[in-house]
């Protein structure tokens, strides 16, 4: 009979500390965020989509060494030699640069080798990165663009605007 009881009363006690643990939970403010009405911004060191400023690039192609999955490819603005303006030269500045989103791994060692102040490309907080079709991943940037890039359409031969894309900031932090 002590046994039922003391198995009776325990039970009720069990009983009683999840119902506390229910209210006090109820009269709390909510954590749970809405998504994908409601988005939370990542801490600032996350390595979201790639972003690229072709501005500040010097076309140094370190970035281009320094990246394990061989993604990034560029092609430096050439002019004429002053001493012989026949031949043709390298100069400092990015024709275009592109970089193959399908093979990244977001190491951010491209980042990480670039060399300008601020980076010329860079990991944004996007963790929302969508790609329409396999050409969207590759992303393309040449002077004037967006720093989120174009990508090129080989039907329509020209670059097009990426429809999806930094969806959690349009603006991203440079480094
Ligand atoms: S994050 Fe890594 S894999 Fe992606 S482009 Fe940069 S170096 Fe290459
Ligand atoms: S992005 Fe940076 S590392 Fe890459 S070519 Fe431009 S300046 Fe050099």
């Amino acid at each position: 009979m002590i046994a039922y009881f003391s198995k009776v009363l325990s039970a009720s006690w069990a009983i009683c500390q999840g119902l506390w643990i229910t209210l006090r939970y109820l009269v709390k403010p909510s954590i749970t965020v809405q998504y994908p009405d409601e988005k939370l911004a990542p801490y600032e060191r996350f390595r979201g989509a790639l972003l690229f400023d072709a501005d500040t690039c010097i076309s140094c192609s370190l970035c281009v060494k320094a990246c394990p999955s061989s993604c990034i490819a560029l092609q430096n603005v050439m002019a004429p030699d002053p001493k012989n303006p026949e031949v043709k030269k390298k100069v400092a500045k990015v024709e275009w640069y592109s970089i193959d989103f399908g093979k990244c791994n977001f190491c951010r060692l491209c980042e990480e080798a670039c060399p300008t102040k601020p980076k010329s490309v860079w990991h944004s907080l996007d963790y929302e990165v969508l790609f329409a079709r396999r050409e969207e991943m590759v992303r393309g940037w040449k002077k004037g663009f967006e720093y989120v890039g174009r990508w090129f359409d080989p039907k329509t031969k020209d670059w097009k605007e990426p429809e999806r894309h930094l969806q959690v900031q349009s603006v991203q932090a440079r480094r």
